[in-house]
Formats: C-alpha cells, structure tokens, sequence
C-alpha cells in the first residue's frame, strides 16, 4: 500500500494509473475503521481495479469543537485493517495540505440541507461538501462509496455530483451494525459501559415503529418513537423525522410510491449518535 500525505504525490500516481486504463474505486473517510467502513472498501476493492483510500479528520465539518477534538484517530491500527482489505492508495494529509487557506466555498443545497443535520449542524454539511468535492479532484474516482449509515450526507453528495456534472459513480452501500444492532460508528468507542448498554435501543426502537406503520400514520409514529426515547432518561433525543428518501422532507401520509424513512439522531451524554431505517 501506497501511502500519500500529499495532494502532488497522490494526484501524480493516481492519473498515472487512469491513464493506463485502471479504474479507481475510492472510500473517503475520517478514520478509527471499523468493520462499516471496511464492508464498503471490500466492495470498492471489488468492483474496481484500485483502491484508494483517504483519512482526513475534516475540520470544517465539525460545527462543535469537543466533538472535533475527541474525535478517535489511531492511524498505525488503520493502516493494519487497510493492509487487511488490500488497499492499494492511502491518502492521509493534514489539515494544512487541504486548506492552505482559509476555506471560503458556499453550496447552496436547498431544502436538502436545512432539515435534520442540516438544521442540527450548522456548516455541517457545507464543510463535507468542500472536501469531497476536493477529494474527488485530487484521486479522480471512477466510483466512490458512501454508507447509508449517512444517508443526507449521501443524498447531498449526489445532488453535488449531479449540479457539478463530476464524473463519478456514486455507490450507496448498506449500514453494518453490531450483533446487538447498533449501527457501527467511530463514535461508538467513546460511549461509557452504561451508555454502550442501552445504545442498541434507538435500532429496537427504530425497528418496532417499522412493524407500527399500518396502524399509526407518520405524525402518530414521530410521537411513539419520541415518546419510546424520552423513557430511557440517558438519551436525549435531538430529532426523530420520517421524511422521503429523496429530498428528505417530512411526509405527511404512507404513499407506496414514495420512498419513506426514519432518521433519529439521539444524544448518549456526550456523544451524539445517528441511524436510519427504511419503513417503505
Ligand atoms: P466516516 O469515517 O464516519 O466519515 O465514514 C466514512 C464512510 O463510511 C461514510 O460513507 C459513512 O457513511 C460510512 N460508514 C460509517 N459507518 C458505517 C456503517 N456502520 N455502515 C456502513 N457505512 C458506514
């Protein structure tokens, strides 16, 4: 494996290979791999002739700053699992390569981006954006994969790659959870014991309004699913929505032809935990 800090190095040997006809499959990423991220890599590895990742704990993105810095990063067990899954390209640079100046980019994503982590997390988005948009110039993917674990984020970065025409194939891949059915995140390691043991309740939770959706229309539902995590005093719900799986806008009725989910994101103490699940 090829390991790059620079955005001349990983640039310089990536068109190299493009140019001798390799199709590069390529998982961004923040790092503190898990068997998520890996699930996506196999994949990418799979469907492709090379496989590039990157590792970039982006600052802008982060619109809380404890977050930013307890964020977990351990690059020497990374590169053990990236070895494992036959990566061929690390790109791992720090903050100064990627923004040698201040970042002034705006995107304008329209409703897609002021509801749920739009709303919650100001700039959020507008900073993932940046980077991708970046990452994407910089290792010129064929296909690039993305979890549903992140469903906006997945969602915003289609609506970037249709306005900008860029010419990559956006690969949406399932969310890998735990046995006991929590959603796997790097975030996860930060939980306490007592708050990893009640974590696996948001996908019960999440799961048992699937099997409610007959007898409870969308406004009914939130209110169960609000009332299940006000039960549990740890968690503090920041929001539960059902909303399509397009434009991500709250639906008023179950229409069979219209894509329809639920997004919770829900506070452990200190960390903030996210995941989906698709009612129809
Ligand atoms: P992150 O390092 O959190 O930025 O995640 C990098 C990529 O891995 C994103 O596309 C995430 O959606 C994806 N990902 C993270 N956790 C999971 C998971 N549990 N299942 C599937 N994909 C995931």
């Amino acid at each position: 494996m090829y390991i790059f800090s620079t955005i001349k190095e990983t640039s310089d040997y990536l068109s190299r290979k493009k140019g001798q006809g390799l199709r590069i499959g390529f998982v961004p990423t923040m790092g503190a791999l898990h068997e998520g991220h890996l699930s996506l890599m196999r994949r990418a590895k799979e469907e492709n002739d090379l496989l590039a990742v990157s590792i970039f704990v982006n600052p802008i993105q982060f619109n809380n700053a404890q977050d930013l810095e307890k964020y977990p990063r351990d690059l020497a067990k990374d590169r053990a699992l990236l070895e494992q899954v036959g990566c061929d390209v690390l790109f791992a640079p720090d903050a100064d390569e990627m923004y040698p100046e201040p970042e002034t980019t705006v995107y304008d994503f329209g409703p897609l981006e002021q509801v749920m982590e739009g709303a919650s997390r100001k700039g959020h988005f507008n900073g993932v954006a940046v980077v991708v948009y970046k990452l994407f110039e910089i290792i010129e993917p064929d296909r690039a994969y993305f979890g549903e674990k992140d469903f906006q984020q997945l969602a915003i970065i289609k609506e970037l790659v249709r306005k900008y025409k860029l010419p990559v194939e956006i690969v949406p891949c399932p969310i890998v959870r735990e046995k006991d059915g929590l959603a796997m995140s790097s975030r996860n390691e930060r939980l306490m014991e007592n708050e990893r043991k009640i974590a696996p309740k948001i996908s019960q939770i999440l799961k048992e309004a699937k099997t409610k959706t007959e007898e409870l229309n969308p406004a009914e539902l939130k209110i169960w699913v609000t009332e299940q995590f006000e039960k549990e005093p740890q968690f503090r719900l920041d929001y539960f929505e059902i909303a399509d799986d397009t434009y991500l806008q709250t639906v008023e009725n179950w229409n069979k032809n219209t894509g329809t989910m639920g997004f919770v994101a829900v506070f452990l103490g200190n960390v903030r935990l996210i995941d989906n699940i698709r009612f129809i």
